[in-house]
């Protein structure tokens, strides 16, 4: 296959567009602030082998890491519904409310509020009701038969038309912002969605902010896709050593990064958007800072801190949370004590 152009790999990964973004989606739930839960989109199956060729467009650019870890990401892929599910007839996106998160840290003294990005509770991880719901308001009383879908969830948001993307290459939703989780599944209903042009944010043609706020310089001015092999993220997702070459006050959150969204203009609305998840007290933190060691505290950690993905590796938790507390550069906590 030759390799395609800097024209179309822009049709897809940052197309501008002024167009309606939502039309057609499914919205429930909301909760007391009004927020949605959820929206979500259908696509039939059938566009299944333009997603791959979208996703080879862009891995043949030129313009994607090598790391070794996005690549076994993106490799992981499959564009088909599993072997057992013949009648697969189309795939739900679901890009559900996902904020982010904070936690109350004591430690020498010192009360720290400090934040996880979102996408590190349960919500992408175990959809249950959640899924039963969005089911529910898509497809009334049938019996739907869905398979969690192992695919480019971004770029099949994009294409169904629910998320866009901004300049930092995370999908935005109108009413969520980049605050979600998405999810994406086949089913056996019919698709009501259509295919859609890959769109940029509206915001970044004016703007430049994620560029000037990456502690890492991860994203360019003009490029259409970052360096995710510099992105902080990618790194402390991973239980492994911090490479040396991130400074010390890049480390702003317990896990993910939020440098290139608190400040985004399409997450505006959303600032106060911020869910408490617990408070660890000292001896607790000395525990988790050690790895573990005390298997009494390590029971009480987990349990406070059940919703909480990186919990389940003391020592991950452990080494994020030093980074943070040792020369690192904090986001502030906002939700009341
Ligand atoms: S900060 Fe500005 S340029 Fe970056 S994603 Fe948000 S709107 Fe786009
Ligand atoms: S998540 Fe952080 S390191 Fe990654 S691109 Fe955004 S600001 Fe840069």
């Amino acid at each position: 296959m030759s390799s395609p152009t800097r024209r179309e790999v822009l049709a897809v990964l940052s197309t501008a567009s002024f167009a309606a973004l939502l039309g057609g989606s499914f919205v429930a739930h909301a909760d007391s602030t009004g927020r949605p839960d959820y929206f979500s989109k259908t696509l039939d199956i059938e566009h299944l082998w333009r997603l791959q060729r979208d996703m080879g467009r862009v891995l043949s650019s030129g313009l994607v890491t090598e790391h070794p870890t996005i690549r076994k990401y993106f490799a992981g892929f499959e564009y088909s519904p599993p072997e057992d599910f013949p009648d697969a007839r189309s795939l739900l996106v679901i890009a559900a409310r996902d904020p982010i998160v904070e936690l109350d840290v004591h430690h020498g003294g010192v009360h720290h509020r400090l934040v996880a990005a979102p996408g590190y509770t349960r919500a992408d991880r175990k959809p249950g009701a959640l899924l039963e719901r969005v089911l529910a308001d898509a497809f009334g009383e049938r019996e739907v038969r869905k398979e969690r879908a192992r695919l480019p969830v971004k770029l099949l948001a994009a294409r169904a038309g629910l998320a866009e993307y901004g300049r930092n290459n995370i999908a935005y939703v109108d009413g969520l912002g980049s605050y979600l989780a998405l999810i994406a599944f086949y089913t056996d209903q019919p698709a009501t969605g259509r295919w859609h042009p890959v769109r940029r944010l509206r915001q970044c043609r004016s703007c430049r902010l994620c560029v000037e706020e990456c502690p890492t310089k991860a994203i360019h001015r003009e490029r259409p896709v970052i360096d995710a092999g510099r992105c902080v993220s990618l790194y402390n997702e991973l239980a492994e050593p911090m490479p040396e070459w991130i400074p010390a006050e890049a480390h702003n959150t317990l896990v993910g990064c939020m440098r290139c969204q608190l400040d985004c203009p399409a997450n505006r609305e959303l600032i106060d958007e911020r869910e408490w998840l617990a408070a660890l007290d000292e001896r607790e933190t000395a525990v988790v800072l050690a790895g573990g060691g005390d298997a009494a505290v390590e029971e009480s950690i987990r349990s406070k801190l059940a919703r909480f993905t990186l919990a389940a590796d003391l020592a991950h938790f452990g080494q994020n949370l030093r980074l943070l507390l040792e020369g690192g550069n904090p986001v502030p906590g906002r939700t009341r004590s």
